[in-house]
């Protein structure tokens, strides 16, 4: 990978065991995603080629909640369903994050009805709210680097029981479009 090359070769680095453990934590995060409607089109095109969430460690979605380290909630969330939502919240490893993506898994969205669930944040703690509806992949990806970037600084908040508390962060919806880095359009060469 030309990584050697550029080490001396008895170079050694030094580091503290907490700092590695979140470093190898942050650079592997695995999804579970949770998927119900329209916005779960949009987390699978950020795990595509077009947006690559691979360039960030974290397209390996598990589909087991037991290798999942965060869950991402995507679309509005039946009453109904959310005992199995919660069952697999609780299945989880830890430590575990979660994501609610959309208007729908924040607030219920447009469908202000008794049968759907007006945030789940009212049944399992949420760490980072992705506006939109729904939000464009780049403002899902924002969401998973802030994840990263509290790993990173080992921020992950207990409670005095030693209980994990949600972070509780809302991005704000200030995407603006950009040209893709990559063209393609038909054709392109
Ligand atoms: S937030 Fe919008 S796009 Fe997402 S599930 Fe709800 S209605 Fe669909």
């Amino acid at each position: 990978m030309g990584l050697e090359s550029g080490l001396p070769v008895d170079g050694f680095l030094t580091t503290s065991l907490s700092r590695l453990v979140n470093w190898a934590r942050r650079s592997a995060v695995w999804p579970m995603p949770f998927a119900t409607a329209c916005c779960g089109i949009e987390l699978m095109a950020t795990a595509s080629s077009r947006f690559d969430l691979a360039r960030f460690g974290a397209e390996v979605f598990r589909f087991s909640p037991r290798q999942a380290d965060l869950l991402i909630v995507a679309g509005r969330v039946p009453v109904k369903i959310l005992p199995v939502l919660q069952r697999i919240y609780v299945q989880m490893c830890e430590p575990k994050w979660v994501i609610s993506m959309g208007a729908c898994a924040s607030t219920g969205g447009v469908f202000d009805t008794y049968a759907v669930v007006q945030g789940i944040d009212q049944y399992m703690p949420v760490d980072v709210y992705v506006p939109g509806c729904p939000p464009r992949p780049e403002m899902l990806i924002e969401g998973i680097m802030a994840i990263q970037r509290i790993i990173d600084e080992d921020g992950i908040p207990k409670s005095s029981e030693g209980r994990r508390v949600p972070l509780r962060l809302e991005l704000e919806p200030t995407y603006e479009p950009q040209a893709q880095p990559v063209d393609v359009s038909i054709g392109a060469t």
